[in-house]
């Protein structure tokens, strides 16, 4: 039987040989670009068998030259001793029914890179809240749209996208590659959200899986996403009581920093399962569907109000004035008038949980990162990295002396002048200071400056 070469070259091209590899006993261990391991046709003490996943080609650099590499076909001539024509129909017939063990090997494969993913995006989301603080144009561009409230703005975990990530990211392939697979940066390598403010999508542990992206300034595509199916949701804990469901996300902020309970949808088709069943738990008493005035907006809301009625949800319809949206609206009448039309009662304060004046709004909020820990008050940030590496270290060291000396005593005084950087990918999170900062963590209370009470 002859046997086509495009089919030969095909084959070679299509069959996963890390698998191949792998399900004849070679353990394998990623590094760069390759999977690297012990050789199975020579005596090997060091890894010297290379997979090169670009190439799809092994190697060896122990084995004598010319016998030392080759592809999947002449892998595993060599390894059960087949014929070219045997090993061919080997793998044509593997390749229509994969094996059960290679398809547990690519689920547990494809599981970890979805966590290695997820937790560099929640460092990305992380850098963009920084870039945002450190970039003046996001407020002035929210505030010209009437959103100036912080602890709103805060809430919305709004941030910015200067196009930097690439200097502080390590220089990983394996990082880069996961930026191109979430969407952060294009296949060309520049930033997706670049001259962006961006919101982070959360799912239901707050965990982000989504960014959305708009454009400071107006272009051809001013609202952006990451690619492929929509996940996550913005402001979950606006989902309580009566709740205005808002066209996009800077409509919805704009109500909550008036105090007015909302949550955004993506757009008039963006509303979806996640929602209902946000909406269904939080045994929300009303909706209020306040898409935009016009034709898009209108047949949108009729679609969701019938959705949402369906789920025995009561719903309202609020049709917006022709041309207008939440946001414009309020920038020219003021809120007093669109809680009118939305049925609110005019917010003489703001009572909403984000924008309270409560003890706890003078209360800090603390977050452990994976790099440090991250101390919110009202509108200032200050966020502690450090990493083994790092000269800096000494600072977190000394304090976590001092705080272990006096336990009894208020611990250290955080200023923004006194705080050590570095970048966010620290070469390991640094796990005994990661421990000690955990005791301190959920105490942080709040003077005149902010403090880190001790355990
Ligand atoms: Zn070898």
């Amino acid at each position: 039987m002859r046997i086509e070469p495009e089919a030969i070259d095909k084959l070679k091209r299509e069959v996963d040989l890390v698998a191949l590899v792998q399900a004849h006993g070679v353990s394998l261990k990623k590094r760069g670009q390759s999977w690297v391991g012990v050789c199975p046709f020579h005596d090997d003490n060091t890894p010297s068998f290379t997979v090169n996943l670009r190439t799809n080609l092994y190697h060896c650099f122990g084995c004598p030259q010319g016998d030392n590499g080759g592809n999947a076909i002449s892998f595993l001539m060599k390894k059960k001793g087949l014929s070219f024509p045997q090993a061919f129909e080997e793998l044509t017939s593997a390749k229509r029914r994969p094996s059960k063990e290679s398809q547990k090997q690519k689920t547990v494969e494809d599981q970890r890179a979805k966590n290695r993913r997820q937790k560099l995006l929640g460092r990305v989301v992380n850098y963009y809240r920084r870039c945002f603080d450190e970039k003046p144009a996001t407020r002035e561009y929210l505030a010209a749209r009437g959103i100036h409230d912080n602890a709103a703005i805060e809430a919305y975990g709004a941030g910015y996208c200067d196009g930097s990530l690439l200097t502080i990211a390590p220089d990983d392939p394996e990082v880069l590659g996961d930026l191109k697979a979430l969407g952060v940066l294009t296949e060309s390598g520049r930033e997706l959200f670049s001259g962006c403010v961006v919101f982070p999508l959360l799912d239901e542990t707050k965990t982000p899986v989504g960014l959305y992206g708009r454009r400071l300034q107006d272009g051809e595509v001013n609202h952006l996403y990451l690619p492929g199916p929509r996940r996550g949701l913005v402001n979950r804990s606006g989902a309580a009581g009566k709740v205005v469901l808002c066209e996009s996300i800077l409509d919805a902020l704009t109500l909550s920093c008036h105090g007015i309970q909302s949550i955004p949808c993506y757009g008039v088709d963006g509303f979806s399962d996640e929602h209902v069943s946000l909406l269904n738990r939080k045994q929300v008493t009303e909706v209020i569907v306040a898409f935009d005035g016009d034709e898009a907006g209108r047949r949108g809301s009729d679609a969701v109000a019938r959705q949402l009625r369906e789920g025995n949800i009561a719903t309202r319809v609020c049709d917006l004035p022709d041309g207008q949206d939440i946001n414009s609206l309020v920038v020219k009448d003021g809120i007093d008038k669109v809680s009118e039309i939305l049925g609110f009662k005019p917010i003489a304060t703001k009572p909403s949980e984000a924008t309270q004046s409560s003890p706890e709004a003078t209360v800090a909020t603390y977050e452990q990162t994976s790099y440090g820990f991250v101390l919110r008050r009202a509108n200032r940030i200050y966020e502690v990295k450090a990493s083994i590496s790092s000269p800096r270290i000494t600072w977190r060291t000394s304090r976590q002396r001092a705080i272990r000396r006096s336990p009894s005593r208020t611990g250290a005084v955080i200023s923004e002048s006194s705080l050590p950087t570095c970048k966010p990918w620290g070469s390991k999170p640094p796990t005994t200071y990661a421990a000690s900062m955990l005791r301190i963590s959920s105490t942080c209370s709040v003077g005149s400056r902010p403090r880190l009470a001790c355990p």
